[in-house]
Parts: C-alpha cells; structure tokens; sequence
C-alpha cells in the first residue's frame, strides 16, 4: 500500500513526503553538545606570555604539538617555546586574543566541516593544503595549511 502511495504522489508531494523524513532526524550538532573547544589558561609574565595548558588543547585537537606550534606561530606572529608541555610565547598576548585563535583553530582544521563532530585527523600536507579526514561521517576535505 504505501509503495503504491509513493508511486503515485507527485513531484510536489514526494519532496514534501522527504522534507518530513529529514525533519524527524536529530540535529547532528546538538548531538555533539558536550564537545567544548578547550579555553586558554595563560598568564603574562614580564614580556612573556604562558599557556599552561597548551598540552591539553593540543590532545582534545588529537593533533600535533608542532601543527599547532606551526598556526600560532603564524597567527600571533610570535616565537613560541615548548616547556614541559607549556606554551611560552614571546611578547604580551592577552586571553581574549589566545582563545580566538584557539577556536579558529579547532573550527578550520578540527571539527568536521560535514558532521560538526571533532572527531577529524589530518591525513597529508602538501603545497599548503591539508587533507583533513573525518573518522565519524567519512568526509575528507582540504584545508589552506600553515
Ligand atoms: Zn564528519
């Protein structure tokens, strides 16, 4: 009966019969609520600034210290030192700015341009493009790289 249904609605019908299918299925983001980009613990001293906790951002990425080495450098156009697992930074760089970055990182090459999830790696650099890998939906993408 409801083969016979589908077959004989409409065009018009048929999207609306799809719309309504769509509608009924959660809302992936939502569903990944609990994921949080991670906030920067810094701190200025003298004419440094320390992130003590850049260990932990860079494990909730699960990339690289050195990738994100490599974008923060970049970005705050600073030399940066690693020093047991915290971030000393050349020059004054307030919270506000840091966790700006740090977002802007996880939203380009983290979380998943398809699904949302954070659940990403980066497959292979090359000629300043990063293929990004999503391991929960499947999607691969390329990213400009640093
Ligand atoms: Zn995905």
């Amino acid at each position: 009966m409801i083969i016979a249904v589908i077959f004989l609605a409409t065009d018009a019908e048929y999207e609306k019969l799809i719309d309504s299918a769509f509608k009924s299925m959660p809302n992936l983001s939502e569903e990944n609520i609990d994921f949080r980009i991670p906030e920067a613990d810094s701190i200025v001293q003298g004419s440094k600034t320390l992130l003590r906790n850049f260990s932990q951002i860079a494990e909730v990425a699960r990339r690289d210290k050195k990738e994100l080495m490599n974008y923060l450098t970049k970005e705050l156009g600073a030399h940066l030192i690693l020093d047991e697992g915290r971030l000393v930074i050349s020059g004054k760089v307030n919270a506000e700015e840091l966790n700006l970055k740090i977002k802007k990182f996880f939203e380009m090459y983290v979380i998943c341009k398809e699904c949302n999830k954070p659940d990403t790696h980066t497959e292979s650099v090359e000629r300043g493009f990063a293929t990004i890998v999503c391991e929960a939906c499947g999607a691969r993408y390329s990213v400009k790289y640093y």
